[in-house]
């Protein structure tokens, strides 16, 4: 798979905003903010979009919402939202899975 800004993230090639960090994740903040807290939620296994997943990635994609929980939790957060963007007609623009966790304003339904 293909470099991408993410992979360099996570090998510490380019900075970012750091929030939390372990062997499985990388939580950021987002360069570009549609919401006063708004970080992304990255695996460090390689993986372009959703439907690259197998069931083997199950646990993986789950600890994903485990770790924006923690996050929120640990900022004071109990309501957010959360968007994965899947391919280039839903806005998706990085091809490494990341999980939007956006918070700190009222969200409103549908989206946009
Ligand atoms: P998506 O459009 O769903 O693929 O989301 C990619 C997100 O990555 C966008 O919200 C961008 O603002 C964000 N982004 C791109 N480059 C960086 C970077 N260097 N550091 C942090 N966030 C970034």
């Amino acid at each position: 798979m293909p470099e991408t800004i993410f992979s360099k993230i996570i090998a510490k090639e380019i900075p970012a905003r750091i929030e939390y960090e372990d062997e499985q994740y990388i939580v950021i903040h987002d360069i570009s903010p549609e919401a006063p807290v708004h970080m992304l939620v990255i695996p460090k296994k390689q993986i372009a979009t959703l439907n690259d997943l197998t069931p083997e990635d199950t646990a993986l994609v789950g600890g994903m919402f485990l770790t924006a929980a923690k996050v929120m939790k640990k900022l004071g957060y109990s309501d957010y939202r959360t968007v994965f963007n899947c391919g280039p007609g839903a806005q998706q623009t990085v091809f490494h899975l990341h999980l939007h966790v956006l918070a700190g304003r009222a969200f409103t339904w549908p989206p946009g």
